[in-house]
C-alpha cells in the first residue's frame, strides 16, 4: 500500500476541515494510507506526521479552521530544514503530499519537489481569492457569507440612525471580497486597490440621492487601501453624514463552511488525490468556468491575479469608474 499525507499552510480558511474528511475517506477508497502533517511545513520539519483514521474526521465537516493546524515556516525556506522534512516523510514511506494553502505555500512545495522528489498537489485555499490561474480558492464562499451577514446587520442600524458605515473587508491587495460583497449586499460604494476611484464623481451622485431621500450609506472598502477612516471622514465632511467604521477582521476567516465550500472541498481533494495517482508530480488544481483543471507552478506564478473584468463592469457605479 502507498502512503499519502496532507497539510495546511499559510492562513487557515473554512473548508479545510471538509477537505481533511474527504482526504481520509477517499484515500482509503483508493487503497492509500492517509497521514496528517500537523502545523504545515513546521510539522514536516518537526516530524509531526501521524497516521489518520476515520475517527479523526468524524464531526469536523461543519467546523471552520483546520483540525491539523496551519502555520507559516521560516525554517522551510532553508535547505537544511527541507532536508529534514524530506527525511521525516521518507522514513514513513510517504512520497505524495496534498497541500492546502496559498501561492507562497505552492512555491515552497515546488522547491521541495525539485530537491527531494516528493510529489505534491496544491489546493488553492485563501479567502483573498488572489491566486492567479483559478477563479475560486477554498474559503472564499464562507468568507463572503460572513461578510454578507455582517453587512446586513450593519444596514439595519445604519438605516435607523441615518449614518454612513464604512466596512473594511479582508483581501490583502486583492479587491475580490470587497467587490463581490458590495455587489451582493447592495452597498452604495466599493473601493478596491485595482481600480482608481473618483470621490468627486461619487459626491455628486450621493448628494443628489440624499436630496431625493437617501438616509444611509454602506461603503465597502478593501483592506489593501487602508483608507477606511479617511473615507468615513469624507462622508462627514462632504456628504454631511455621521459615519462609523467597522473592520470585520478575522471573523471573515472562520465559521461554519457553506454548502458550496464543503462541496468544493470534496471536489478539490478528490482531484488532488487522483492527480497524484495518475503520476502528476507538482501541480495545482484550478477551478475555472465550472471545471477543474491542473496548472504547473510556473503558470500560477507567471503573473499576478487579475480581478474578473465582468465583475468590475457590474460594479461600475459603486467603484466610481
Ligand atoms: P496566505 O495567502 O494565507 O499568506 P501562502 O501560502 O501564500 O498563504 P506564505 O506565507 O506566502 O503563505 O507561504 C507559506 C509558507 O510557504 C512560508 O511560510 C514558507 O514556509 C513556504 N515558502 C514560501 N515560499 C517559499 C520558497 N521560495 N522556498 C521555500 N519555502 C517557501
Amino acid at each position: 500500500m502507498s502512503q499519502i499525507a496532507i497539510l495546511c499552510s499559510g492562513g487557515d480558511v473554512s473548508g479545510m476541515n471538509p477537505a481533511l474528511k474527504r482526504f481520509v475517506e477517499y484515500s482509503f477508497e483508493k487503497g492509500l494510507i492517509p497521514y496528517f502533517v500537523q502545523g504545515g511545513y513546521e510539522g514536516l520539519i518537526d516530524n509531526l506526521i501521524v497516521k489518520a483514521s476515520y475517527n479523526d474526521v468524524t464531526g469536523i465537516i461543519h467546523r471552520g479552521g483546520t483540525k491539523i493546524y496551519s502555520a507559516r515556516s521560516k525554517r522551510f525556506m532553508q535547505k537544511k530544514h527541507r532536508n529534514t522534512a524530506a527525511m521525516n516523510l521518507k522514513a514513513q514511506g510517504i512520497d505524495k503530499l496534498v497541500v492546502l494553502g496559498g501561492d507562497g505555500s505552492f512555491r515552497g512545495m515546488d522547491v521541495f519537489f525539485k530537491e527531494q522528489a516528493i510529489s505534491f498537489c496544491g489546493i488553492p485555499a485563501t479567502i483573498d481569492n488572489d491566486i492567479n490561474g483559478t477563479q475560486y480558492c477554498l474559503g472564499v464562499d464562507t468568507a463572503l457569507n460572513v461578510i454578507k451577514v455582517a453587512t446586513d446587520n450593519i444596514r439595519d442600524t445604519a438605516s435607523s440612525f441615518k449614518r454612513a458605515f464604512v466596512i473594511e473587508v479582508m483581501g490583502n491587495d486583492c479587491g475580490y471580497l470587497a467587490l463581490v460583497s458590495a455587489l451582493t449586499s447592495g452597498a452604495e460604494m466599493c473601493l478596491i486597490p485595482e481600480i482608481q476611484y473618483d470621490l468627486e464623481k461619487l459626491k455628486i451622485r450621493y448628494l443628489k440621492e440624499v436630496e431625493q431621500g437617501r438616509n444611509y450609506f454602506i461603503a465597502i472598502v478593501a483592506e489593501g487601501l487602508a483608507n477606511a477612516k479617511e473615507i468615513a471622514q469624507w462622508f462627514e465632511d462632504e456628504i454631511g453624514f455621521e459615519s462609523r467604521v467597522t473592520t470585520l477582521g478575522h471573523i471573515q476567516r472562520g465559521g461554519n463552511p457553506t454548502v458550496k465550500e464543503r462541496l468544493m472541498a470534496y471536489q478539490f481533494c478528490t482531484y488532488a488525490i487522483d492527480s497524484l495517482l495518475s503520476g502528476k508530480s507538482n501541480s495545482v488544481i484550478c477551478y475555472n468556468n465550472g471545471k477543474f483543471d491542473f496548472k504547473e507552478i510556473y503558470e500560477i506564478n507567471s503573473k499576478k491575479y487579475e480581478i474578473d473584468k465582468s465583475l468590475v463592469s457590474l460594479g461600475k457605479s459603486l467603484l466610481s469608474k
